[in-house]
C-alpha cells in the first residue's frame, strides 16, 4: 500500500463534490491478435462525447463506500459490489486513505452497456469526487495509474476530448481537437457483452490473421482540419463486424443512417449503440429526426424501418466537458 499523499480533510463537506463525466465514442477501434493474457492489443481514437453522467459524492464513514443509481438504464447496472465506482472509490481509499468513506450518487445519461464506456466513466468520476471529498488532490498522474487497475477505459474517461490509445486503450495519447464534430447516436434496450463481441472477433479472425492494429491513415488530419467528410470516410471499428454477428438489426440502423445522409456510421465500441456523423448541427436534427420517425413507424419513404424502443441522441464531440471539471455541491 503506498504511503498517503496527504492528510484528508478533517471539514465536514455535506454538500459534497459533484463531477459530470462524459462516455465516448471510438473514432476508430483497430483490434490486433488476441495476446497470451487474453486481452487484444488496440490502436483507438477515443473522443468524448456531450452524453454524459453525474456522479455526487457525499462523507461516509470511515471504510464504508455505498452508491445509489438513479437515471436512464438505471435498473440495468448491476450489484453495488459490482458497480464500477465503488469499485474505484474503495481503490483509492485502500491506496491512500483506509479511514475515508463515501456515498456515491449516480445519475446515468450515458447508455448502460452501450458501448460508451458508462461504468467506466463513473470509475473516472468517483477518483476524482473521492479524490477532491478526501482531500487529497492526488496529480493527475497518480489518479491515472489507479484508473488503468479498474479497467481498459478508465483512463481515457478520466482525460475527455480525443486521444489515440494503444495497449488495451490505456496507453493514451491526447489530440488536440479545435472543432466540433456533430453526431447522432441511436443506442438500443439491450447490451452487448464486450467480452462476448471479442470472442465472437476471436472466432472471424484467427490470430495468425490479424495484423498489427494501427490508427487509420488520414483519421487524425481529418480531426485536427475539422472535416466531417474526411472523417466519415476514415472511420473504422473492427468490433463492427461481431457486434452486428450477435445482433443483426445494427445492420437495419446503420442502413438507416446513411438513408437518412450521414457522411459517416459506425458501431460505438462494442456495441450495439450506432453513431452517425454529421456534416453540421443542422443536418445532425435532420437526421435524428428521420431516425425517430423511422422507429416510431411514422415514415413512409422506402428503405429501412429502425427498431422501435430505441433512443436517438444529438451530441456534438469532443465534448467540453472531462477530466478535471469537478465542483462542489
Ligand atoms: P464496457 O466497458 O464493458 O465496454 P460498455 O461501455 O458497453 O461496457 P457500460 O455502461 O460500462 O457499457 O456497462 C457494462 C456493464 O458494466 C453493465 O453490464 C453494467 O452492469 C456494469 N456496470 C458496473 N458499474 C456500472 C456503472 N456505474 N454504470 C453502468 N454500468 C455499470
Amino acid at each position: 500500500m503506498a504511503e498517503p499523499l496527504a492528510t484528508p480533510s478533517t471539514q465536514a463537506r455535506p454538500d459534497g463534490v459533484r463531477v459530470r463525466v462524459p462516455g465516448k465514442i471510438n473514432l476508430a477501434l483497430c483490434v490486433g491478435p488476441r495476446r497470451p493474457d487474453g486481452f487484444h492489443d488496440l490502436a483507438t481514437v477515443f473522443q468524448s462525447v456531450s452524453l454524459a453522467d453525474e456522479l455526487r459524492a457525499t462523507e461516509a464513514p470511515a471504510g464504508v463506500v455505498t452508491v445509489a443509481v438513479r437515471g436512464r438504464g438505471a435498473d440495468l447496472v448491476g450489484a453495488p459490489e459490482d458497480n464500477l465506482a465503488v469499485r474505484a472509490a474503495r481503490l483509492l481509499a485502500e491506496t491512500y486513505v483506509p479511514r475515508c468513506g463515501a456515498h456515491l450518487e449516480i445519475t446515468k445519461g450515458i447508455p448502460v452497456a452501450g458501448g460508451m464506456a458508462g461504468g467506466s466513466a463513473d470509475a473516472a468520476a468517483a477518483l476524482l469526487a473521492c479524490d477532491r471529498l478526501w482531500g487529497l488532490g492526488l496529480p493527475s498522474e497518480a489518479l491515472l495509474e489507479l484508473a488503468a487497475l479498474l479497467g481498459s477505459d478508465v483512463p481515457f474517461t478520466l482525460l475527455g476530448g480525443t486521444a489515440i490509445g494503444h495497449g488495451r486503450g490505456e496507453r493514451l495519447t491526447p489530440v488536440r481537437v479545435d472543432h466540433t464534430f456533430h453526431w447522432v447516436l441511436v443506442t438500443s434496450p439491450d447490451g452487448l457483452s464486450t467480452p462476448a463481441v471479442f470472442r465472437r472477433f476471436d472466432e472471424l479472425h484467427p490470430p495468425e490473421t490479424v495484423p498489427a492494429p494501427a490508427v487509420p491513415e488520414g483519421l487524425l488530419a481529418a480531426l485536427v482540419e475539422g472535416d466531417p467528410v474526411a472523417l466519415g470516410a476514415a472511420l473504422r471499428n473492427d468490433l463492427a463486424e461481431p457486434a452486428v454477428a450477435l445482433r443483426p438489426e445494427l445492420a437495419v440502423i446503420l442502413a438507416a443512417g446513411t438513408e437518412a445522409g450521414a457522411v459517416g456510421r459506425m458501431v460505438s465500441g462494442s456495441g450495439p449503440t450506432c453513431a452517425f456523423l454529421a456534416r453540421d448541427a443542422a443536418q445532425a436534427a435532420g437526421i435524428a429526426a428521420e431516425l425517430r420517425d423511422r422507429s416510431a413507424g411514422q415514415d413512409r419513404r422506402p428503405g429501412p424501418d429502425v427498431h422501435p424502443a430505441r433512443d436517438v441522441y444529438v451530441v456534438r464531440a469532443p465534448a467540453s466537458v472531462g477530466f478535471l471539471h469537478a465542483g462542489r455541491g
